[in-house]
């Protein structure tokens, strides 16, 4: 089997390549837009079964609106339509017809009185609903999710990373207080972020975006942002305060307990398919996808080595009872006894595909009682008694969770630099990459020079920030705290 474009020589094909050979994904013909397979799919499922469990935990109830949105109403918040209206996918027509030479063409006459947006997200639609929703105080709060899917006419897309069509949940929550949508958003923060951490082992910054990064429509964007191998950072999910914003652009007013009107306060927040680019390289390595135990769709693979059908049936037959004791556990686990392929094809795919832990058993083990435990991440093998294999396999399982994350806080570590002159910082990002924490005076053209001039972007103002005097990097203006620079994707 061909090898893997290593890491260190093109970081892009070695990304797609551990797409292609895990079968996660594929380019389709549709510009922008790919095809999950199944493997890929079943990521996505694990995340939203997490994410789902957590949201409703914290409240919310899921709902689901329409793909199409009426033009009108994306034209009501000034802000939000400015910062979509650029990447909007429209339906003009609703019918097709044949020509003359009997080729379909649309139906000039079938023409769309109002035009219809395919949903960049949501917000417009769903206040629109809200409006019906809401009345009184004890109407509120509203908090709903939706699991969809959005479209954003991308130019650059990138598998998984920036897609034209992608899915994603989006929540959307009213409140009768600024202060309690406020606290809405930094609660679903917190959920992203431990998520991110506990399950995706993947480190993040919490931070705030900046005006100029800010989501079109928000009054402030908070965000979680990760650092990849290649020292490119990825905002990896955003929670937004919308302030009145939207309320007033729909109209939406509640009577308080004095039967005074006002207008709600929102938030809207979301994770995308963009988790699945964001978990392949936080882990992966030049052999292929490595998965966290937690999100893996096969947690263990077990491999049977035999020459003859007594020896399968004498290996199957000991290896049932294992899988049931690890079924048992919650741990899943795939016995592949497929007879057409050999056992060094099997190891070669369950590598590929990133499965945390490899079981391979022979006659000889058989006979000795034992068995052959590989680990994904680090690679190690070990001999291990079948009896209390079970337990070893499911404590192996949390050693690894454990261990990539810690890997990747290392990392992370490693590659955030403090710097405090503009030199220092160019010649950072150019040779180093990573997150750099310089300051910065606070105004949207330092932020662009800098931008203009390194590619590197504020990714955030980090939230455990402490007061720092100093000076901008930039313009030797004062500054009051460091912020968080870095290429992204
Ligand atoms: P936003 O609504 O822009 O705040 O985005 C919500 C979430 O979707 C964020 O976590 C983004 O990182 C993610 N996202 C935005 N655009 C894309 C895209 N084109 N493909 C995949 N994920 C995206």
């Amino acid at each position: 089997m061909a090898k893997y474009t290593k890491r260190s020589e093109d970081y892009s094909k070695w990304y797609n390549e551990v797409i292609e050979r895990a079968g996660l994904a594929e380019h389709s013909d549709v510009r922008g837009c790919m095809v999950i397979k199944p493997y890929g799919f079943a990521i996505w499922e694990n995340i939203k079964e997490v994410l789902d469990k957590r949201f409703k935990e914290t409240g919310h109830s899921n709902a689901y609106f329409p793909l199409l949105i009426p033009k009108s109403y994306l034209n009501k918040e000034a802000q939000h339509v400015e910062g979509f209206a650029k990447e909007c996918a429209v339906v003009t027509h609703y019918r097709l017809k044949n020509d003359k030479d009997n080729r379909l063409i649309v139906d000039p006459e079938a023409k769309l009185e109002e035009e219809l947006i395919i949903r960049p997200t949501s917000e417009t639609i769903i206040w629109n609903s809200f409006k019906n929703w809401i009345q009184s105080y004890r109407d509120l709060p509203l908090k709903v999710n939706q699991w969809a899917n959005v479209v954003r006419w991308e130019m650059r897309t990138r598998l998984f990373l920036r897609t034209s069509e992608f899915l994603w949940q989006e929540g959307h929550t009213a409140h009768t207080t600024r202060k309690e949508a406020v606290e809405e958003a930094e609660l679903m923060l917190k959920v992203y972020a431990e998520f991110a951490e506990q399950y995706m082992a993947m480190p993040v910054v919490r931070g705030v975006k900046t005006e100029s990064e800010r989501f079109a429509g928000a009054d402030e964007t908070f965000c979680i942002e990760a650092l990849m191998q290649d020292g490119k950072a990825l905002q990896a999910g955003t929670s937004h305060f919308l302030g009145q914003n939207f309320s007033k652009a729909f109209d939406v007013k509640f009577a308080d307990k004095a039967g005074k009107l006002e207008n709600v306060w929102a938030t809207s927040w979301g994770v995308s398919t963009r988790l699945i680019g964001g978990l392949i390289m936080t882990h992966s390595d030049d052999e292929g996808l490595v998965l966290p135990p937690k999100l893996a769709p096969i947690q263990v693979a077990i491999v049977p080595i035999y020459k003859n059908e007594d020896q399968l049936n004498a290996i199957s037959k000991k290896v049932d009872a294992l899988r049931n004791q690890l079924q048992d556990k919650g741990i899943s686990v795939k016995y592949d006894d497929d007879d057409n392929r050999r056992p060094g094809w099997k190891f070669a795919e369950y590598e590929a595909k990133g499965v945390p832990v490899r079981i391979a058993i022979g006659p000889r083990d058989l006979e000795n009682n034992k068995a052959e435990v590989a680990r994904r991440d680090t690679k190690e093998k070990e001999i291990v008694d079948w009896a209390g294999i079970s337990d070893h396999i499911s404590n192996l399982l949390t050693d690894i969770q454990e261990n990539l994350f810690q890997r990747a806080q290392t990392f992370n570590a490693e590659n955030t630099t403090e710097v405090d002159s503009y030199e220092k910082f160019k010649e950072t990002i150019e040779q180093k990459g990573g997150f750099i924490s310089a300051h910065w005076d606070g105004t949207i053209e330092s932020e662009n020079k800098i931008k203009e001039e390194t590619k590197a972007t504020i990714r955030c103002i980090p939230l455990n920030n402490k007061v720092e005097e100093g000076k901008c990097i930039y313009s030797g203006k004062p500054s009051k705290q460091r912020v968080l620079f870095a290429k992204a994707y």
